[in-house]
């Protein structure tokens, strides 16, 4: 579209592109309400807009595409134009200014704003299905959460009456059916109960989900002792020793935090070698974030599962040999990532394990909302 009083000009500017390859068709506004309308109802790939027309100043079509939040390319093109309002229009959004007597330099400076407009909807098409995409992960990761939450809460009264009846069985009929059957009840007892404890531990994952990330101001200090006073008992009978150096006091989830904190200790104690297990807490304050680090001296982790073992249900060991579900490390990696940060395993000197994770200086509320 031409922003243009002048026919004589337009006709020039015309025969410069055409004779320069381009085919081109073209209208014309000489007014604001002829441009309103015209851009409204059609699409066009450039405008070619002289400053100074009678009525109205040309480029404040580029204030009506900014109301209107339309991407077409505005090109300058006009008799006379100082290098200061040349940079005005440029800094408005104007593509280039080019003067009329030379037009030479049209189709390049054509060529140049159409390449650029393909990027910029070639870079907006990506966004928008960039954006499509993180939605409907987020929709089926709640849809994922609901199915665990439902599912684990609703699976319990079954289970416990299961639990319950093959246990009261065991009781009253043990050694009066035969050893086979007593066989029988003992592995139906056992696979209730662990059924129970992993739908129990599912229904914890689940929650910590569904909880809001609740910051204040949280003196991590004081968090690493309550989580030792939650373990109290496992810690003066292993012996252990709770280092920590340099925690911050800042925006978390104190009772979130303290889950952490107590799940990675109490692996250092249950995964301990052979001498009494001392752990190492320490932070490091990044740019946005605080860095944590958590580290023992126990039986260590193969670095091929330093992963997969964040994974709910994932285990290295039998339970016959460590206890456990698999759940602590996957509720850590759970609190940490709905504060915003990351939780990972890094190699240390020493044997053991280190886990590191970040923590920002303050939960964005994104991550509260994931
Ligand atoms: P659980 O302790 O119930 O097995 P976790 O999710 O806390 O579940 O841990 C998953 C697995 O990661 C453990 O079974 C163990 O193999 C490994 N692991 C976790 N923490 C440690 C540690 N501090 N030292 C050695 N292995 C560990």
């Amino acid at each position: 579209m031409f922003v243009e009083d002048n026919p004589a000009d337009i006709e020039l500017e015309l025969l410069t592109l055409r004779k320069d390859g381009f085919e081109v068709s073209s209208d014309v506004a000489q007014t604001a309400e002829e441009f309103n309308s015209r851009i409204r109802t059609a699409s066009y790939d450039l405008i070619l807009a002289d400053y100074n027309l009678p009525q109205w100043r040309g480029t404040e079509a580029l204030d009506i595409m900014r109301q209107e939040n339309l991407d077409v390319p505005l090109i300058v093109v006009t008799g006379y134009l100082g290098e200061e309002k040349a940079v005005e229009y440029i800094k408005q959004g104007a593509t280039d200014c080019v003067l009329k007597d030379r037009l030479a330099r049209l189709p390049t400076s054509v060529r140049r704003a159409l390449a650029e407009k393909r990027l910029r909807d070639q870079r907006r098409h990506s966004e928008e299905a960039l954006a499509q995409k993180v939605a409907e992960l987020a929709r089926s990761n709640a849809e994922l959460e609901q199915f665990a939450y439902v599912a684990s809460h609703d699976l319990q009264e079954p289970l416990r009456m299961i639990a319950n009846y093959t246990q009261l069985l065991a009781e009253r009929y043990r050694g009066k059916l035969d050893t086979q059957a007593d066989k029988y009840i003992g592995y139906s007892v056992d696979g209730a109960l662990r059924m129970q404890a992993l739908i129990q531990d599912l229904l914890k994952f689940s929650r910590v989900g569904r909880a809001e990330v609740e910051p204040r101001t949280t003196d991590c200090q004081a968090v690493v002792e309550q989580a030792s006073k939650n373990l109290q008992a496992a810690i003066e009978e292993s012996g252990t020793a709770v280092n920590c150096k340099g925690l911050p006091t800042m925006m978390a989830d104190p009772a979130q935090l303290t889950q952490v904190f107590q799940n990675l200790i109490a692996n250092a104690i249950k995964f301990r070698g052979t001498d009494h297990p001392v752990v190492e807490i320490s932070a490091k304050k990044m740019e946005n974030e605080w860095m944590f680090a958590v580290s023992d001296n126990g039986i260590g982790i193969p670095a091929d599962h330093w992963q997969d073992i964040f994974v709910i249900f994932r285990r290295l060991h039998t339970r016959e040999e460590y206890a456990g579900n698999g759940i602590g490390l996957s509720i850590c990696k759970k609190i940490i990532e709905r504060h915003g940060g990351k939780i990972w395993i890094e190699a240390q000197a020493t044997p053991g394990s280190c886990f590191k994770f970040t923590l920002p200086f303050a939960p964005s509320p994104k991550a509260t909302e994931a």
